[in-house]
């Protein structure tokens, strides 16, 4: 099994480059923040054990910037990674974000004798808020765009399916703010966790690099980490 954690604030190119991870390896993408908003959209229809009150909390949770409960994400995490289709390994997406979900997909991870690879994208945060102001998404195939790095070809329009391109609510810029604080506050301590028990986490450094240069450095280290299983190679790690 695979288990890969993209591991970064929001803004970092998580979901770009879980995306390319997806389809070279052929495992799942599983991202909380996709599925957390999926799971709002279809409460009403579906129910989804979710009482429309508490995906109105969860929903005000997401807008305002906070972290949704640990108990909610876990939850939905283990049932998503126990799906037929992840058994080979998955690409985790905004998951961990706390220690208590580290130590639960750890738990988790135990349970199946396998442990994940890291990999921290690391972005200075003028680019960050930069990249996150510029970001459309297109809300059919979910194709992400930046007005400056990285436009459609038409100004609104997916050039993929011509679907109009939207702008998150949580990427406003007071929200984003609150984003990267919760990161700072909550998410980035995970990475002592991770370094207090001795787990792989490779940095790539996404500041600069177009998406395709980050990718090719992040198989790079995954191909690394193949070796060392194999006991062939050397890792260029940094904490
Ligand atoms: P993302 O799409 O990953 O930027 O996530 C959007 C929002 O969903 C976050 O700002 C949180 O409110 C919520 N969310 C996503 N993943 C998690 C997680 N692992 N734990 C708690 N909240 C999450």
């Amino acid at each position: 099994m695979k288990a890969i954690v993209l591991f970064g604030s929001p803004g970092s190119g998580k979901g770009t480059q879980a995306k390319m991870l997806t389809q070279c390896l052929g495992i799942p993408h599983v991202s909380t923040g996709d599925m957390l908003r999926e799971r709002i959209r279809h409460v009403a229809e579906r129910g989804n054990g979710i009482t429309p009150e508490k995906a109105a909390r969860m929903a005000a949770k997401m807008h305002s910037g906070a972290l949704v409960s640990d108990q909610v994400v876990n939850q939905m995490v283990e049932e998503r990674l126990s799906d037929p289709d992840a058994t080979d390994g998955f690409v985790l997406d905004g998951y961990p974000r706390t220690l208590a979900q580290a130590e639960h997909l750890d738990h988790w991870l135990d349970g199946r004798g396998t442990r994940e690879v890291v990999i921290h994208l690391a972005v200075d945060y003028n680019i960050i808020i930069a990249r996150l102001t510029g970001r459309r998404q297109c809300t059919r195939c979910g194709t992400l765009y930046n007005m400056a790095s990285q436009p459609p070809r038409e100004d609104t329009l997916c050039d993929k399916d011509g679907t109009a391109l939207v702008i998150r609510d949580d990427d406003s810029e007071p929200v984003i703010r609150q984003r990267l604080e919760a990161y700072e506050r909550q998410t980035r301590p995970v990475l002592e966790y991770y370094a207090s028990v001795n787990r792989r986490v490779v940095m790539v450094d996404g500041s600069n690099d177009p998406p395709e240069a980050v990718f090719r450095k992040i198989c790079q280290a995954l191909e690394t980490d193949d070796c060392q299983e194999d006991g062939r190679g050397t890792g260029e790690d940094a904490p």
